[in-house]
């Protein structure tokens, strides 16, 4: 107990896994990818076409989720380092109420506030 206090990264961890397992599933990248092998089952064009959408709709979540799942991946590394809950940019505590909800938050409220506004400037 000679270390500063930490947020409890058992619980922390546990909830990133969840996080990216679900993601994962939605992606569509879970283990048992079976039934995306091609030419598996009956010729339905029906079915051809839903499985299109499908994919279209992949894509459109794609990037938006590959980066969330980026940050999740980033936030079990963090905790790994020790350097869990630290802002990226002011070096600073986040806020444990923010991790609370975003547990792979890397800015404070403030810096997030002030990336924010910086982006919309450009
Ligand atoms: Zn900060």
């Amino acid at each position: 107990m000679k270390k500063k206090p930490q947020p409890n990264y058992a619980t922390v961890k546990t909830k990133l896994k969840e996080m990216k397992r679900a993601l994962l599933a939605r992606l569509g990248h879970t283990k048992g990818t079976e039934g995306f092998s091609s030419d598996s089952g009956p010729g339905d064009y029906l079915d051809e076409a839903s499985r299109t959408q499908n994919i279209e709709l992949n894509y459109v979540l794609n990037d938006r989720d590959r980066q969330e799942l980026r940050s999740i991946e980033g936030a079990l590394e963090r905790i790994e380092a020790g350097s869990y809950g630290e802002c990226e940019d002011c070096g600073g505590p986040i806020e444990p109420r923010r991790l609370e909800i975003l547990p792979f938050a890397v800015l404070c409220v403030a810096c997030q506030e002030e990336r924010e506004v910086q982006q919309r400037r450009s």
